[in-house]
């Protein structure tokens, strides 16, 4: 069971960049960090706007000092100060994921970093070099990954339960964006404007997570790729609200992504499939504490969060909160990573790298496949669906 233990003896000193009132994302990074007390949020740029930053940042119980009117300002205010932040949050529109964390690194500041966590693998690999030089962590929020049935799948996968991996089929396909809301949605709005989206929308927004759960559950790399992509609403042009994507993976599995915000009537659709040579797995992180496994010849099975007959010696699988039969959910799943991330930071403040190799999260390498995935898909898209190589 996770549970509110103290690792160390005083919370992480953490910040917020973005996540002010009113955004989608910050209560949930609030949240998940200090749920296990192993954060404590001292300081924050939460906003564009300097007043509400402050209201916002002392409404949440910081010193109005601390709330700073932009992250350039805090970074260097925090670094005079014997109790100044050891650790940061990203939460803004993502073309300012680059800057923010590359500022961030500079200063000598662990990082967990929203996704896309930059707009080019360049930059993303830029950050990774960084973050090494100076012995520092990037988290990043994949925040889906934290189910301990993702982790159950994941070794189901290793074990071979499933026999030969030969089929993986990936969806993150909501309705919400079925029309042109941007209009008056400001979040909707930067997500279909190039210069603040990045290259893709819904690639970037929520295929992101899908693939991630593929390469948790399966360890499998791309080979090479197919990628078609529209917007149906036209004025997202040239970002996509649909795209399908298929894949060939090294070993001879192949895969189909469908990632798109116009798929009306649905919730979130988040679900995937891995299909091996004697049986096949699936998840859907709308029921996230079950996943069906179906043995080929047998009786389609649910498994269940928190039972016994789980790899519970697998890391995360036991990672509960409370017992079987509890609709855990989303933000436990945050809190779990969140736990983790926590962990990693303090064991490379202790320079404990072989600590920190074993605890598993999303970094920085996770972050640049998202990257990648965009990239190579727009690479295709471009030329009419081609198949391009991965790498
Ligand atoms: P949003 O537009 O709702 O909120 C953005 C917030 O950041 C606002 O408070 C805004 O004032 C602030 N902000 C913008 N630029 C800033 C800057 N330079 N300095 C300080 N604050 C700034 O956006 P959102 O939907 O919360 O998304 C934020 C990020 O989180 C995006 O990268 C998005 O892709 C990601 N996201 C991830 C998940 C997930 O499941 N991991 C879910 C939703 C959003």
């Amino acid at each position: 069971m996770f549970n509110e233990e103290r690792h160390f003896d005083q919370p992480i000193r953490w910040a917020m960049v973005g996540g002010g009132r009113g955004s989608q994302i910050g209560y949930s990074h609030r949240n998940a960090a200090q749920r296990d007390g192993l954060f404590k949020l001292v300081a924050g740029a939460f906003d564009l706007d300097p007043a509400r930053c402050r209201d916002f940042g002392e409404n949440l119980g910081l010193e109005g000092d601390r709330c700073y009117a932009n992250y350039q300002e805090m970074f260097e205010q925090e670094a005079q100060r014997e109790d100044g932040i050891q650790a940061v949050s990203i939460a803004t529109p993502n073309s300012t994921h680059y800057a923010i964390c590359k500022a961030a690194l500079e200063a000598n500041l662990h990082v967990v970093c929203e996704k896309p966590i930059t707009f080019t693998t360049e930059e993303a690999e830029e950050l990774k070099e960084i973050a090494a030089k100076n012995n520092r962590v990037i988290g990043v929020m994949y925040g889906y990954s934290g189910f301990p049935m993702v982790q159950q799948a994941r070794e189901m996968v290793q074990r071979g339960d499933l026999g030969d991996i030969r089929v993986i089929n990936m969806q993150f396909a909501h309705g919400f964006h079925n029309e042109e809301y941007e209009l008056n949605d400001p979040g909707l709005k930067w997500r279909v404007s190039p210069e603040v989206s990045g290259p893709t929308y819904v690639l970037g927004d929520i295929g992101t997570h899908a693939f991630y759960l593929c390469e948790v559950m399966t360890g499998l790399e791309v080979d090479r790729l197919s990628c078609m992509r529209q917007s149906f609403i036209k004025s997202r042009t040239p970002l996509e609200d649909n795209a399908h994507v298929m894949m060939e993976f090294k070993g001879g599995a192949v895969g189909t992504l469908w990632a798109s915000a116009v798929n009306s009537g649905s919730m979130h659709q988040q679900k995937i499939r891995i299909v091996g040579s004697k049986a096949s797995i699936e998840w859907w992180d709308e029921q996230p504490n079950q996943l069906h496994f179906e043995v080929q010849g047998e009786p389609s099975r649910v498994l269940e969060r928190g039972m016994g007959y789980l790899h519970q010696d697998a890391p995360g699988v036991a990672s509960n909160r409370v017992g079987g039969g509890h609709a855990e959910g989303y933000f436990e799943s945050w809190a779990n990573l969140y736990h983790r991330f926590a962990l990693a930071f303090d064991a490379a403040d202790r320079d404990d790298q072989a600590e920190l190799a074993g605890i598993w999260f999303p970094g920085i390498d996770a972050g640049i496949e998202g990257v990648r995935l965009c990239e190579k898909c727009v690479e295709s898209a471009d030329q009419n669906a081609a198949w391009v190589d991965y790498e």
